[in-house]
């Protein structure tokens, strides 16, 4: 039998890893600059936390998440996203007490049980980013900034491709009466809608605004938006969130069919879409969810986040195929260090040891084999520098340095070796 890896969960290839890692770390520049904490949440939670926070009748609880019983019967959940455990987690170590607001992000695997297709994987890295506290429309507009200058970083200087909208999703006030009319105005049409909407007519209402297929799209072109029923509070924080994101020239539009897959998101909501990316191509996705840490049993703490998905942000960020410049350097070696014989390989244990200490990114060949062929295996790796330590170096105490780039060589200290790698 053929050894694979499992349907929908990826390798990361060296080439694919180094952007993977590339955009993790301007994520986590920013979101240190905005002083927010890196914690870490575990892979597996007892099923029963999502189901109560997700919500019982959702796409993702009833058809998506990977779970099973144990060894001991317990049942238990692979993680689909990464806000449920964060708020067992407040509300487990009592985190809630701490000084408010409360700023945290985790980046890891998230798993779902979806068809695989393009941005769409079974394992898949999100960059999940939570703010709990005293929530005014202000600490949105940040943490949406935030989320787009995370997410336009790598592109800087050329065409931006991603695109900001939002909605309300009103509050436990004025969204059961948005819910009674869209079930009225969907069961007339019931007949319809395709057969995923059918289904969720009867458990997720909401969902079917959002429903790719042609003929729901035309049913719910059709109905009044969710803007013309919410409460007056409600309104008032919309306007004000608009105004800000104006005021900070964040350009933004307003889509009234806008919902997420998960229950527990109240009022804010929004995703940032990339362009070129097909089907999937919501890249970030967040918004408030106030009752939620309450509903799990903790104190009352209004919060808000979102999750990015990494993948999909590399496929539109840094394309498909090939290595963007920057990520081509940093993958080389600055120099590869050649010894020749047995003496100059004991030695360059060390000298490769020391060089590495001084903060330069060395490679070593240790193989028994010809200077040509070595050298050969250095240009492959477009490396600039082979530092060759053979019986005459080693004779005289001295390295050879030759520049494999301008076909130039020299005789050197080991000590001078440093001033020309700092120079490269
Ligand atoms: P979608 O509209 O793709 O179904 P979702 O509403 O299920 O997304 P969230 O749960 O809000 O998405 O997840 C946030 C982000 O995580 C998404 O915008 C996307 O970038 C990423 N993501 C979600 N599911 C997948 C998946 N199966 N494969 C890859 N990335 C994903
Ligand atoms: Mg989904």
């Amino acid at each position: 039998m053929k050894l694979q890896s499992v349907r929908g969960f990826k390798d990361w290839l060296p080439e694919e890893a180094i952007k993977y890692q590339h955009l993790i770390e301007i994520a986590r520049r920013e979101l240190r600059l905005a002083n927010f904490q890196e914690i870490k949440i575990p892979v597996l939670e007892k099923t029963e936390l999502f189901v109560r926070s997700i919500g019982e009748v959702t796409d993702i609880v009833q058809k998506e998440t990977y779970t099973f019983e144990d060894r001991n019967k317990e049942l238990l959940t692979l993680r689909p996203e990464a806000t449920a455990g964060i708020c067992r987690m407040v509300i487990e170590h009592g985190l809630y007490m701490r000084p408010k607001p409360l700023k945290f992000f985790f980046i890891g695997p998230m798993f779902r049980h979806e068809r695989p297709q393009k941005g769409r994987l079974r394992e898949f890295f999100q960059i999940d980013v939570e703010f709990m506290g005293n929530l005014t429309p202000f600490y949105e507009v940040e943490l949406l900034e935030l989320a787009l200058k995370i997410l336009r970083s790598p592109v800087e200087g050329k065409r931006d491709p991603f695109n900001l909208e939002i909605n309300s999703l009103g509050c436990p006030e004025c969204r059961p009466a948005f819910r009674d009319y869209l079930l009225g105005a969907l069961e007339r049409e019931k007949e319809k809608l395709c057969e995923t909407c059918k289904e969720r007519l009867l458990r997720n209402p909401l969902r079917i605004l959002d429903c790719k297929k042609e003929q729901c799209k035309e049913i719910v072109g059709k109905l009044r938006p969710i803007s013309e029923f919410l409460c007056k509070g409600c309104k008032e924080h919309f306007e004000i969130l608009k105004s800000l994101l104006e005021e900070r020239g964040l350009s933004y539009i307003v889509n009234p069919y806008l919902v997420r897959g998960l229950d527990y998101y109240v009022r804010t909501i929004f995703e940032i879409k990339g362009e070129g990316l097909g089907a999937q191509d919501t890249v970030c996705a967040g918004g408030r969810y106030d009752f939620l840490i309450q509903e799990l049993g903790g104190p009352e703490l209004p919060a808000t986040g979102f999750a990015i998905g990494l993948e999909r942000w590399a496929l539109c960020a840094l394309g498909e195929e090939g290595l963007p410049a920057i990520l081509e350097e940093a993958i080389k070696p600055q120099a590869v260090f050649i010894p020749l014989g047995d003496l100059a390989r004991r030695k360059g244990l060390g000298i490769v040891k020391t060089l590495r200490n001084s903060g330069f990114k060395i490679d070593a060949f240790f193989e028994e084999r010809s200077l040509k062929a070595l050298l050969r295996e250095a240009d492959k790796r477009g490396v600039k520098f082979a530092l060759i330590l053979g019986e005459n170096e080693l004779k005289e105490g001295k390295i050879l340095v030759k520049d494999l780039h301008k076909g130039m060589q020299k005789l050197v200290e080991e000590n001078q070796l440093l001033e020309i790698l700092k120079e490269s």
